[in-house]
Parts: structure tokens; sequence; C-alpha cells
């Protein structure tokens, strides 16, 4: 067998009790609140180095292989997820009046979104635990990466969407094989049907933070984005942020990172969840010095992403925020559609709404002097504008 991992346990995100890696691993029922993954990074740290990882050939993903959760590499589901461009935006920057302002081009992803790093090591690690039927509410991109996943893997998907999900991705959904419901309501009335549907017919959820995997594949954002910037954190990250399994997993990246001591100094970036201004749970639970969100009542905005009303992990985003000195911001659609336009003019970058929202959040901040000039920011471009094409901008 193709041992690699050094993953040792997960870790409840509040209580901190420990749940063995075996059988399959969902979420810390008494806390209601997420688990970790934890590796043994001592371990690791005596057998491998960081150059041995780099000097590997182009592997994306699994590049970072001792720090995901697989144990048999046999089981690897890829469609060359991972190792995406990280730009300059010197235009733009200096326009805004940012030095050093960067963007992490997501877009380049398999189905097209970030979501696909996720579902890579999800549907892997369904494969190994002999998984054959997922089940996943979506508000959108989560769908159609799983879609694409378990199409490859030949493993059954049950995806349930609202209604108003745009029709790229419904097709999307529908042409990889996958079962869709369309739902009338928003991601949270979809993950409660989910849930349902899982008891009586016997479905694996791989609802977001609900198990422990996706978040694994997500981190490797991070690492590239470590990588990228020559092992040195930079001082921001603006994330566009719903669930939260982006921010989370950056964060979570840069810490591992620094505790392996691969970084050139081990403090962590800023980390800013942006939001829209239509449904922005966390940017009014962080404002109200609240430890967790409420739901936000009748989600809109044109960054269907960014329409989730509320977030399983709301407890672990909000400290993550506070710990790293980070901060939360809404943008309003009207700012998405001028920072999509601005994108798109000035760079030669088309992005997502959810893309666009992360400079906007960027330029906002600068403006309060919540940014500095000269500091490395780093913006994200979540998914590529083609899958949104069906709405005009
Ligand atoms: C899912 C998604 C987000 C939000 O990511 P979370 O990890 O849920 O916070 C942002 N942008 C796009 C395009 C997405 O699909």
């Amino acid at each position: 067998m193709n041992t690699l991992t050094y993953i040792k346990h997960f870790e409840c995100t509040t209580c901190s009790k420990k749940y063995p890696t075996q059988g399959n691993p969902t979420y810390c029922k008494a806390c209601q609140a997420p688990l970790l993954a934890r590796y043994d990074l001592d371990q690791l740290c005596e057998k491998l180095d960081k150059g041995v990882i780099m000097n590997r050939p182009r592997s994306g993903i699994w590049r970072w292989r001792e720090l995901l959760p697989l144990e048999d590499l046999a089981y690897k589901v890829t469609l060359g997820e991972g190792e995406t461009p990280l730009l300059h935006l010197s235009a733009i920057g200096s326009k805004l009046g940012f030095k050093k302002l960067y963007l992490k081009e997501e877009g380049r992803n398999p189905s097209g979104s970030f979501k696909a790093r996720g579902f890579s090591v999800a549907v892997s690690k369904a494969l190994e635990n002999n998984q054959k039927k997922l089940i996943l509410p979506s508000a959108g991109n989560a769908g159609g990466a799983l879609a694409a996943y378990t199409a490859r893997a030949n493993l059954r998907a049950k995806i349930i969407l609202p209604k108003n999900t745009l029709p790229s991705i419904i097709a999307e959904c529908k042409a990889a094989g996958a079962d869709v419901i369309l739902v009338d309501g928003s991601i949270a009335e979809c993950g409660k049907l989910a849930e349902e549907i899982a008891t009586t017919e016997g479905w694996h959820v791989l609802s977001t933070f609900k198990e422990p995997y996706r978040l694994e594949g997500k981190k490797t954002i991070g690492f590239e984005l470590a990588f990228q910037l020559d092992w040195e954190p930079p001082q921001v990250v603006i994330f566009p942020t719903g669930g939260g399994t982006g921010l989370v997993g950056i964060w979570k990246a840069y810490s591992e990172l620094s505790e392996l001591g691969w970084l050139t100094n081990g403090r962590l970036p800023r980390m800013v969840a942006v939001q829209s201004s239509g449904c922005a749970p966390l940017v009014k639970a962080f404002f109200d010095g609240a430890d967790v969100s409420e739901p936000w009542p009748d989600p809109h905005t044109i960054a269907s992403g960014l329409q989730v009303p509320i977030s399983f992990a709301s407890r672990l985003i909000l400290k993550i925020i506070r710990d790293t000195s980070g901060c939360c911001v809404a943008v309003t659609d009207a700012d998405i559609v001028t920072a999509q336009r601005y994108l798109a003019r000035f760079e030669g970058i088309s992005v997502s709404p959810e893309g666009a929202a992360s400079l906007a959040g960027a330029s906002h901040l600068l403006e309060n002097d919540l940014l500095q000039p000269d500091e490395t920011i780093v913006i994200f471009n979540t998914a590529s504008a083609v899958k949104y094409l069906c709405r005009s901008i």
C-alpha cells in the first residue's frame, strides 16, 4: 500500500475531543461543531523537507499528500485541480493605492471553481471508505464539483440546490449524471432536505463542515499561496465567505506550515471575510461582538456562492478572524459589478461575482485605513466568470 499520510486523528473545534480516523468522521454531535484533521507534524518535519515536496513533478493538490488524509493513493480521484496562478494586480493596485495586491485565480480549477479541491479529497476518501452514494446541499459550485468528481469515480451523487441556482450549474450537475433536486428556498432549506433523505435512503452527507475532508482539500490553496509568496505569509488574506471552508482552510494551511517551521516568519495572515450586504451573517455577528452568527433572513445577492444564510462553522470562523486581528466586510451587488468591470478592463481577468467581492472588500478596507498600502494582500477569484454568463453583468 502506498501509505503516505501523517494524519493522527480529528479534533472537535469546540471541546477538543479527539475522534479516530477510521470509519466515516462527521462532526461533534455534542457541540454541534466541525472536526479538524490533525497530523503528526513533528514526525513529518523529521522525515520530509518542503524542498522535497516542491521538487515533485506537477501533481496539483496531491503534491501535498503527506498533509492530506488519503491512506492509499490508489484511491485518488483527480481532474488536475490546484496549482493555480497567483497574479500581481499592478494596474489596479496603482489605481486603488495598493503596492502588493495579488489575486489567486481559482477559476482555473476543474468544474470552474475552487470547490474542486475539496471534492477531489472528499470523493477520494469516499472511495477509500467504500461510500457509494454521496448527497450534498449546495448554493451551486459545490454541486457542480461533486457531480464532476463522482462521475470520475463512478459513484452516485444527489445534489439539492435552490431553485434559483444558475441554469449553467444545474445543467453541469445533470450532465455529469447526478440526481438533482431543486428546492424553493436557500441552501439552509436544501441542507434540511439532504439530511432527511440521507437518513431515510442511506446517503453519505458531504455538507459544508459536516465532514472534515472537504476542508483538507481546500487548505491546499494556502499551501500553494505560501510557496508562491516564497514562504513569507501575506499580511492579509481577503476571502469571499459563505460556509467558510475557504477562509478556514487557508488559516489551517498557514497554521500547519507555521508549526512545521516552513515559513520565513510564523505570523499568520489577518483573515478577512467578505460577504454581500444582501447576506452578511458573519459581518453582523463580528460587529455585534457575537460568538456565533444568526440565520440571515431573506438572503439575496448576485454572488450566489455567498448566499449562505448560516454557516455551521460560524463560531470557528469568527474566532479565527478575531485571533488573527482580521475583520469582516460587506459589499453591495453594485460594488461587485464595478469590481468585476475593473478586473476585466484593467487586468484582463474575468472574475465571478464572488471573486469581484474580494476586490471590492479590499478597496473598502483600504479606504477605511484597515489595510496599509504597502502590505501584501491576497484576494481570490473563487470561480470562473464563464459559469455566470447566463446572468448578464
Ligand atoms: C462556495 C463559494 C464561495 C464561498 O466559499 P466558502 O468556502 O463556502 O466560504 C465563494 N465563491 C464561490 C464562487 C463559491 O462557489
